[in-house]
């Protein structure tokens, strides 16, 4: 009896020394200590650099945290746009943004479902998504930062809080029943921002959420998992064509007929790993023909018709894209979204 336990508890330290000699391999586990800090000249901010070959940025005040560039220029509170006369244009194709370095550094605003995505509903933009909500329901800011506009918008939002955050992106949340920051509030993810409302232009109590990149919308739904509260990235890549309206997180999420195409040739042969990237170029083409708007500028004595005919398009599809009726008058010199 006695053996069998020694042999046990012998076989147990085993295992336990194994593990842990495993472990020690890894990075996160061994001692994290400060070591050294670097000025970084410019800001007030330092490098912190850690014994186990990681590092970190350090802000030694609240004051140094807010004094950064994201959150002084294009800085604006009385106004929900603070990039005026910028456009995606400007922006490069695509752009990589840390979401968080620590689980604590971000929050799901609120779990449930969404009940509106982010796209067109009935000829109008819809920027954001809706979550329907309980009257005065707590709305946490998603990740920190600092408020930029907090207060009543006219234009159909309600009450409005906009967080800006360090990466750029901002969140919005609108038709509260009440805000619960202020202007210049640094908020940590998970802060309070305001209560569940119907404020403004809504039909029931709901949250409205977009994020937003220098003015520009893209659907909430590509960075969080609404019905869980999981957040999708850590490292969020913001393509430039996610700012198309008509682009939508479904795309990636959903099960659609480009995958199937994937796995057939059209001949029925034996699959190679070159048809699959040749396939795979040939959807990401027709994916960014479909996204990237094109348009025509209208010439005398052009019409509907014969636009519609000379760009492989037809009349119906026209009006579709540029909201007109059949018989809209077109004039020489203006613009037409042909695709
Ligand atoms: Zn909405």
């Amino acid at each position: 009896m006695r053996s069998s336990i020694l042999k046990l508890t012998a076989l147990l330290s085993l295992v336990i020394l194994s593990t842990s000699s495993l472990n020690a391999q890894r990075i996160e586990d061994l001692p994290r200590i400060a070591m050294d800090t670097l000025d970084l000249g410019s800001t007030n901010a330092k490098v912190v650099i850690y014994t186990n070959n990681t590092w970190d940025f350090y802000f030694p005040s609240l004051d140094s945290l807010v004094a950064r560039n994201v959150y002084t220029t294009n800085w604006v509170t009385d106004q929900v746009f603070a990039y005026k006369g910028t456009s995606a244009n400007d922006l490069p194709a695509s752009m990589e943004l840390t979401l968080f370095k620590k689980v604590s550094e971000y929050k799901c605003p609120v779990v449930g479902r969404v009940t509106s995505k982010y796209g067109i509903r009935r000829g109008r933009n819809h920027n954001g998504i809706d979550i329907p909500l309980k009257l005065r329901e707590p709305i946490y800011a998603a990740f920190p930062g600092v408020v930029r506009y907090s207060r009543y918008n006219g234009g159909g939002y309600g009450n409005l809080v906009i967080v800006r955050h360090d990466n750029g992106l901002e969140t919005w949340y609108g038709h509260l029943s009440k805000t619960n920051v202020e202007v210049g509030d640094y908020v940590v993810a998970g802060a309070v921002v305001g209560f569940a409302g119907s404020t403004g232009r809504s039909s029931g109590v709901h949250l409205h959420f977009e994020i937003r990149y220098q003015d520009l919308t893209f659907d909430p739904e590509r960075i969080f998992d609404f019905a869980t509260g999981d957040i999708r990235y850590q490292n969020f890549v913001l393509e430039k064509s996610f700012f198309n309206i008509r682009s939508n997180a479904s795309e990636l999420l959903e099960d659609n007929d480009e995958e199937i195409a994937l796995l057939a040739t059209e001949d029925g042969q034996e699959i190679t790993s070159e048809d699959i990237l040749a396939n795979i170029e040939k959807i990401q083409e027709a994916e960014a023909k479909k996204l990237e708007p094109v348009y025509y500028t209208i010439k005398s004595g052009d019409t509907l018709s014969r636009i519609a005919s000379r760009n492989g398009t037809t009349v119906s599809e026209l009006c579709r894209l540029n909201g007109i009726s059949r018989n809209a008058i077109i004039r020489a010199g203006r613009q037409l979204r042909i695709r």
